[in-house]
């Protein structure tokens, strides 16, 4: 901290007023140095970030597609699910558009290790559930799993991020322990066989103990197209006694 001196008997006040001022100009400018030398770019069109935007700039944050799901009961993602899985409430914050803003930033986030992104939707989603009723009573969140050898591959689990700051903002628990993937599938033949009755119910399995029986559980995943995944795993979730669920997704596809 920087000493108060009085040079002829006056005070320096006035200086001292304006060192916080000079400071922060002081930040802005080497944060605009560094963008100037080593540039961000946005994650829907790839146009340089400016210091004060984060991982997508503020004409795709105006141009994507947003679902308003939150306002909805009976939305596109209830639908899907309805007479498949029991939910209590069924949201995505985004419409996912082949070559759109939103695959653009999820074929990001899974497959060029920019985990900010997940984080950065959570923040954003976090702010628009945070006074939906829906999910007042929620006691987990939890992630769908990756297998443990793509977890390895990729790093990180995707939909992680999402998750964590939908937990830290909306004060729920986050447990990425009670569920797991127990069959390891190739992104091409995934949709085939979780299409088959059978396989679904194999591919997740739970850990549960009786703390988790009568609870609402938050499923959550990152773009959700045939709801097979979320099916799946709501039948793993479905061994436990008395148990809720609710499933929030970052994006839904959309034609
Ligand atoms: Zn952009």
């Amino acid at each position: 901290m920087l000493q108060k001196y009085k040079t002829d008997g006056k005070s320096t006040d006035k200086v001292y007023f304006f060192i916080p001022f000079i400071s922060e100009i002081y930040i802005y400018m080497i944060q605009n140095l560094l963008n100037l030398f080593f540039p961000k770019s946005c994650a829907g069109c790839e146009s340089f970030l400016l210091s004060d935007e984060k991982v997508i700039c503020t004409q795709c944050r105006h141009e994507i597609p947003l679902t308003n799901h939150h306002n909805i009961e009976d939305n596109e993602i209830f639908q899907k699910l309805y007479g498949r899985i029991p939910i209590e409430f069924g949201a995505a914050l985004f419409y996912f558009h082949k070559k759109g803003i939103v695959q653009e930033m999820i074929h990001k986030l899974k497959y060029k290790g920019q985990e900010e992104i997940g984080r950065t939707i959570g923040d954003w989603y976090s702010e628009v559930l945070k006074d939906s009723k829906q999910l007042k009573n929620i006691d987990y969140i939890i992630p769908v799993p990756l297998h443990q050898k793509r977890l390895r591959e990729r790093g990180y689990n995707q939909v992680e991020g999402f998750g964590k700051a939908l937990s830290a903002n909306l004060e729920i628990p986050y447990d990425d322990t009670l569920l797991h993937r127990k069959l390891y599938t190739k992104t091409q033949t995934k949709k085939d066989l979780l299409g088959r009755a059978d396989v679904i119910l194999t591919v997740f399995d739970v850990d549960f103990s009786e703390k988790h029986h009568g609870r609402h559980f938050l499923l959550i995943d990152d773009v959700m197209t045939t709801g097979s995944t979320l099916e799946a795993c709501s039948r793993a979730l479905l061994k436990i006694p008395n148990i809720k669920i609710s499933i929030v997704c970052m994006a839904m596809a959309h034609s």
